[in-house]
């Protein structure tokens, strides 16, 4: 998954697209990068790992000019190499083209072997770049004509803010699968995945860029055509957003996630209620539901985990008791509210089910008499072909397990996890959204080769 900012005419831009960094930083933590342009040139800092830790006001500072798009990076297409870092910025008839994708393309193989086939040389291993060739490919007379007719070559999820020297545009595929959404500061205008990233940099939220939208700002002026695909398809906004992936202070499709996760929660206790001391979550992200499912049942909720934010990264594990630890270290269980009790443990999701193990280990540990699990979302059977890093099938814990195999590989009393049909019914925009991981029902074609380095040499 991926996070996106756009900053359109504020003198102090790339400030402005750090601070959307750093506001949507849990979109993607494995590299960020920030291009700027000036009116003469353009300016670009790029580097692995968080934004907010390894970009300092030096670098940004020279990130001088009135627009900048950013990007940060949980990779789903192509490796963790640094070649894949975006903004992706080329020079094209001698003017920057800059671009920043959220989502994952359905016919990548196609277009690239069409694309290759024509002469094209791709300078990344991700399915971003086909965007800057197909804009190259394509006679750029009207720039509305120009961007339709090179994005209707492109299916699948794409959120994208794109710099083009004085314009920047934002787009959402046509069935808008990621979120995006449309800010104002002052005089300019700002794209953001998430509107929580408008919140820190004390911006207006205006409103959602529609599915099939592209918005092509210059200056104050913001003009709207749409992709010809949008009136043909019905919208397909991933429910995961809402399930996990947003930010709780955020409001996508049309609504807000903290109140969407607690009444998922709520709807988890109308469903499978447990009789119990007390319903704790497991943090951050089973906290919300967990809230909703204790105030549906009039029981207690506890804060029965205590989640440490000093946390280091994670890829430095090299002995099983130092990876022990740092399990421990994020989040332990305190023991004198949890001994000797029945608990109802709320989690969000369960993808492999490795983690949930490991959690309800320690609960267990800390003295828990019974512990019932309940999941704010139906079990997950199928991989997602559009953005979100959903293994493939055999590491789907759900796929090839029943429930209550499931409850005996996580060790607990019981285990229920939402029906789809609940799920749904919480969600604002009725029969808007795709729960293709949950079904196996996609919403588009699925692509033909379906591994996640495909376009690595
Ligand atoms: P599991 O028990 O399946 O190993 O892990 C479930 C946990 O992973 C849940 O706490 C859920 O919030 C979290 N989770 C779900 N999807 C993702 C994801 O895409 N990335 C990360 N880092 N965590 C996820
Ligand atoms: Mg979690």
């Amino acid at each position: 998954m991926c996070g996106i900012v756009g900053v359109s005419h504020h003198k102090e831009a790339s400030k402005i697209a750090f601070l959307g960094l750093y506001a949507l930083q849990h979109r993607g933590e494995e590299a960020a990068g920030i291009v700027s342009y000036d009116g003469h040139d353009t300016h670009v800092l790029k580097k692995s790992g968080l934004a907010v830790d390894n970009f300092d006001e030096e670098g940004i500072r020279r990130l001088t000019g009135h627009m900048a798009i950013a990007h940060t990076r949980y990779s789903t297409t192509g490796s963790s190499n640094t070649k894949n870092i975006q903004p992706i910025l080329v020079s094209h008839r001698r003017k920057p083209i800059a671009v920043a994708h959220n989502g994952n393309l359905t016919n990548t193989e196609e277009l690239y072997s069409k694309l290759e086939n024509e002469g094209s040389i791709f300078q990344t291993s991700m399915d971003s770049e086909i965007f800057v060739h197909l804009l190259a490919k394509t006679p750029n007379g009207d720039m509305a004509q120009w961007l339709i007719k090179a994005f209707s070559q492109v299916q699948g999820a794409y959120s994208l803010v794109l710099l083009l020297e004085d314009y920047l545009i934002g787009a959402r595929d046509p069935q808008g699968f990621r979120p995006l959404c449309l800010g104002k500061l002052g005089d300019g205008y700002i794209l953001a995945s998430e509107g929580c990233a408008f919140d820190m940099m004390k911006a207006e939220f205006v409103r959602e860029i529609a599915p099939g939208e592209i918005v092509i700002i210059k200056g104050n002026k913001v003009e709207s055509v749409y992709l010809p695909e949008a009136s043909k398809k019905a919208n397909a906004f991933c429910v995961f957003e809402n399930i996990y992936f947003a930010r709780p202070d955020s409001r996508i499709f049309n609504d807000n996630i903290y109140q969407v996760r607690k009444r998922l929660g709520q709807q988890l206790a109308i469903e499978h209620p447990a009789k119990a001391d007390f319903v704790m979550g497991i943090p951050d992200s089973g906290n919300y539901a967990a809230l909703g499912y204790a105030q549906q049942l009039g029981l207690p909720f506890e804060m029965a985990i205590v989640r440490n934010h000093y946390i280091g990264r994670t890829f430095i594990q090299p002995t099983q008791f130092l990876r022990e630890f740092r399990v421990r270290v994020k989040l332990n269980p305190i023991r004198d509210v949890i001994k000797g009790k029945k608990v109802v443990v709320i989690e969000d999701s369960i993808v492999r089910g490795t983690t949930s193990r490991s959690r309800i280990d320690e609960i267990r540990e800390a003295g828990a008499k019974e512990i019932h699990m309940r999941i704010s979302c139906p079990p997950i059977i199928s991989p997602c072909f559009y953005g979100i890093d959903f293994p493939s099938k055999g590491e789907l814990i759900a796929h090839n397990k029943t429930v209550k195999e499931i409850a005996d590989f996580i060790k607990v009393d019981s285990l229920k996890f939402l029906s789809l049909e609940g799920m749904l019914s919480v969600m604002k925009e009725k029969g808007s959204f795709c729960s293709a991981c949950f079904t196996g029902k996609y919403p588009t074609q699925i692509p033909k080769n379906t591994d996640k380095l495909k376009l690595e040499i």
